[in-house]
């Protein structure tokens, strides 16, 4: 096959300890998984069904990069969270086999416009511009299920230039992994490749151009990223 104008091809993350690499297809993002986290933007946590935004594959950065601090925004955030890689693709998979369809595990980033979300809330529209820009989604590298398991429990935290700032557990999270992919496999059909980040802890916060965040979840990987 050949490609009718010159086009980089699809977005891949790399794999721990593999020559091969994962082709990501699309990012769901889960909002307000973690019931602090709720708190902390204004909203009552109760269980109320999981909702999900979307970033574009091409969004993702490679750990360790150094990031432009982006346009149109002056109030950048951060929020740290565990991505899930789905290798096998699926419609209304139930809870108790949702596991089966994960590839492995990483560390991201759901960077955030607060600025522009927080306006876009106001006026009834989508939360794209806020969330889904350039480079708004750096990700480490995937740990596959053999080598990591499917991490339930655990620290998750973020830290900018060295100071702690978010600081959860895994077990926190209000829709679990399986949960969360029975959730979004009953309104899309999963596809092999596609990426859910799994929400962020409390701590949320501003970044200025020159900090440099490192974001933890244990036994799954370690993300750094700068921003000039
Ligand atoms: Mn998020």
């Amino acid at each position: 096959m050949t490609y009718a104008i010159e086009f980089a091809g699809p977005v891949s993350l790399p794999v721990v300890e593999s020559q091969a690499v994962f082709p990501v297809g699309r990012i769901y993002c889960v909002g307000r998984n973690y019931a602090e986290h709720a708190r902390e933007m204004g909203h009552d946590p109760d269980r109320e069904p999981p909702f999900f935004f979307m970033k574009p594959a091409d969004a993702i950065v490679m750990n360790g990069a150094r990031i432009a601090y982006p346009s149109m925004t002056k109030d950048l955030h951060h929020e740290i969270e565990m991505i899930v890689a789905i290798g096998k693709g699926g419609k209304d998979i139930p809870v108790e086999q949702a596991l089966s369809h994960v590839f492995g595990y990483g560390v991201g980033l759901d960077m955030t416009r607060r600025d522009v979300q927080g306006e876009a809330k106001k006026m009834g529209r989508p939360w794209e511009m806020g969330k889904a820009f350039d480079e708004s989604a750096p990700c480490t590298a995937l740990k596959p299920v053999s080598m990591v398991g499917h991490p339930a429990k655990g620290a998750i935290t973020l830290k900018v230039n060295g100071v702690l700032k978010q600081s959860g557990d895994l077990s926190e999270m209000i829709w679990n992994v399986p949960e969360t992919i029975a959730y979004l496999s009953k309104m899309i059909t999963l596809r092999a490749g596609d990426i859910i980040m799994s929400g962020t802890p409390s701590g949320v916060g501003p970044v200025q151009k020159g900090d440099r965040l490192e974001g933890h979840v244990a036994g799954v990987g370690d993300l750094s990223v700068s921003y000039s």
